[in-house]
């Protein structure tokens, strides 16, 4: 039996209000959709992976996931909602322990999620990653008037992966189907629905969060640029004192004034240079 990662990019990415789906922005230099693959095909708690993605971007998909991604056994079509993408990648699955169920718009996945989400998951049937939220949170009515604040400790902010023994979410899925069920947004409600099984949450992290609008990729850019700057720097200060040695025909690494020092960040693309450049 085999545990299966169900990676879902067959949304449109309405609210990014860009040509392409989020799932395939470039982030640091490559689609989004490459992240999580990547995440998931190094786990070894992870067997074979499944995508789901739109018939338009199939052909996209495939030259991702081509010579690199050799856990992807299958790529199938998704549907017009979440859900029903989800129930294709259920129905694709064979010979399924547990399904790791992961949006592909949430591109800071790791190995620890994952790895604490396997560990609950061979306990608890129902999993699914969230944190605690860190703001207050209102129910409102229509009108936007409060009904009520949850005390924050009891409210979570979910994310994926959320991990299912295979007969149990399957099931869920079939009642959802049965019943045309409505409104669903996240998988865990589809087990709720269904009263088969109590879900537990598992401590994800922070940094996964799902990019949605542009503002989201905008602190992602900001961040990725920041990081290259950050490592041109950090390479440059290595490579500085070996420079000044053979200049001065010392070997002291701790020549240099920190004046100089900025005056070349400064003159080579440092980081300043960088951010005055984008
Ligand atoms: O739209 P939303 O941000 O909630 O989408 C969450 C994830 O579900 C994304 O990775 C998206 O590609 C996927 N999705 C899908 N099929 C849909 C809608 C969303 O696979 N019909």
């Amino acid at each position: 039996m085999k545990n299966i990662a169900i990676i879902l990019a067959a949304g449109k990415g309405k609210r990014m209000k860009t040509m392409k789906p989020k799932q395939f922005l470039s982030i640091g230099g490559e689609p989004m959709l490459t992240k999580s693959l990547q995440v998931f095909e190094k786990s070894p708690v992870i067997d074979e992976i499944i995508v789901v993605i739109d018939e338009k971007h199939k052909d996209e998909c495939k030259r991702i996931v081509k010579n690199s991604f050799h856990k992807v056994k299958s790529i199938v079509i998704g549907g017009r909602e979440r859900y029903d993408s989800v129930y294709a990648g259920l129905k694709a699955c064979k010979n399924c322990r547990y399904v790791f169920i992961h949006d592909s718009a949430r591109p800071y996945v790791d190995q620890d999620i994952i790895n604490r989400a396997y560990e609950a998951v061979k306990v608890f049937p129902a999993c699914a990653v969230g944190m605690p939220a860190k703001d207050t949170v209102k129910i409102v009515n229509k009108d936007g008037y409060v009904l009520q604040t949850p005390p924050r400790d009891r409210v979570w902010i979910i994310q994926t992966p959320q991990v299912f023994r295979y007969d149990l979410i399957r099931e869920a899925y079939d009642i959802m189907a049965e019943r045309s069920m409505k409104g669903i947004t996240d998988d865990a409600m589809v087990v709720e629905a269904s009263g088969i099984s109590r879900v537990r949450l598992v401590e994800g992290s922070y940094d996964n969060i799902k990019i949605t609008t542009p503002d989201d990729l905008k602190a992602e850019y900001e961040a990725a640029l920041k990081a290259e700057a950050d490592q041109a720097d950090a390479k440059e200060a290595a490579s500085l004192p070996e420079k000044e040695a053979v200049r001065d025909g010392k070997g002291d690494r701790e020549i240099r004034g920190d004046k100089e020092k900025d005056k070349d960040k400064e003159g080579k693309g440092g980081k300043e240079g960088k951010k005055n450049k984008s």
